[in-house]
């Protein structure tokens, strides 16, 4: 496993980091592990160095804000949790910005809410906030936004969070570490039968079955939560491992070869998003193209506004549009940065004018072309 857990982890251009609470907060006394932050954030650093983009999904905000509302230990009520988040997301964000501080790097805090993830306006401004904070060089910490989240709408667990988030900025790796080294067959606490699965190319029923009820009394998430973020990030193309984060440092540990179940995609994570826009959508509208555009997109260029000939249909910002030569013949289909009344005011036209057209500065590209799926 050690070449595979290299492979998965050293390679990964970007990488999403989800942290339990019950790593962060020490389940006794209620406080930060310092030490533990400080030595994670080492690991950051130095994947940094390699020229990794990462991005942190923390959990802890609910399970340090109790402590400091004298909150008793048994379960909370809706409100009471979201008043302890309140409290605990503001120092969890500071105890972020200081560890990662000393070596250099600047933090975003972004509370995401399930509709953000789930509507597709929501989603496309997250997501381009989240790679502009990290063509910025920031790392971006990221929680469910608990405080206003209400039982029907939230996620309540950040495992199937943070595959939401590997989806939407196309990570390559995503690392739940929790307090459980990776997947059994049956619970090793109570089943000494259980056997561990160090690799898992996909999620049968059988496996589905071996998830068990969480143990830890702090975070939310079990198996079953992190099984459902296996199946988004596999979908997605994006690896994803299960490992321990107990041991200081536990992103070296894991490179070098740590016990943790690897679950490895059949796709990147570029030709998962291609074979969704190719597969799964029903187009909006369509952009018809000149001869010239058609040449480049079969380049493999983006497709740029002054390209485009003709504008059909009412589609919005984001949604998938056929496009077509000048016969009307179809040469692929894309999703659209501009919506179709943009649309039509920019084609024909020079990138850099947009700002000028729309009164506000926006994509150069009509549709870029890791958006754009040629027949
Ligand atoms: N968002 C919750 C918090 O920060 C944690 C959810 C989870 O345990 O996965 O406290």
């Amino acid at each position: 496993m050690k070449d595979e857990a290299r492979r998965g982890l050293a390679d990964a251009a970007r990488l999403v980091v989800k942290i339990g609470s019950a790593l962060l907060v020490d389940p006794q006394s209620g406080r930060l592990r310092r030490d533990w932050l400080d030595a994670l954030a080492g690991d950051i650093a130095a994947a940094r160095a390699r020229g990794q983009e990462v991005l942190v999904v923390s959990s802890g905000a609910i399970a340090l804000g109790r402590r400091h509302l004298g909150l008793s230990s048994g379960p909370l009520r809706l409100e009471e949790s979201q008043a302890a988040a309140a409290v605990g997301q503001i120092r969890l964000a500071h105890a972020y910005q200081e560890a990662l501080a000393r070596h250099g790097l600047g933090v975003a805090q972004i509370l995401l809410t399930l509709g953000d993830t789930e509507e597709r306006r929501h989603y496309l401004n997250a997501r381009s906030t989240l790679n502009t904070l990290l063509k910025l060089g920031a790392v971006p910490v990221i929680n469910e936004n608990d405080t206003v989240a209400t039982s029907e709408i939230r996620y309540g667990d950040n495992d199937r969070l943070a595959a939401r988030v590997a989806q939407m900025v196309s990570a390559d790796c995503l690392v739940l570490l929790s307090d459980i080294d990776g997947l059994y067959t049956a619970d090793p606490a109570s089943d000494p039968a259980a056997v561990f699965l160090p690799e898992i190319r996909e999620l049968t029923p059988e496996i589905e079955a071996m998830a068990g009820e969480p143990r830890s009394g702090l975070g939310k998430g079990g198996m079953v939560t992190k099984l459902a973020a296996a199946r988004i990030a596999l979908g997605a193309g994006c690896r994803m491992v299960i490992a321990s984060g107990s041991v200081m440092r536990p992103l070296s540990a894991i490179a070098e070869g740590a016990r943790a179940t690897w679950f490895i995609p059949k796709a990147s994570p570029k030709t998962a998003r291609k074979q969704w826009i190719a597969g799964s959508l029903q187009p909006a509208g369509s952009l018809t193209v000149d001869a010239g555009a058609v040449r480049a997109l079969k380049g493999g260029k983006s497709l740029l506004p002054a390209g485009v000939t003709a504008v059909e249909g009412g589609f919005e910002r984001g949604d998938a549009v056929l496009v077509q030569d000048p016969d009307g013949r179809p040469v692929g289909r894309g999703l659209c940065a501009y919506g179709a009344a943009d649309a039509r005011r920019i084609m024909g036209r020079q990138s850099g004018e947009i700002a000028a057209i729309l009164g506000t500065p926006g994509r150069d590209e009509m549709i870029h072309r890791d958006d754009l799926v040629i027949d």
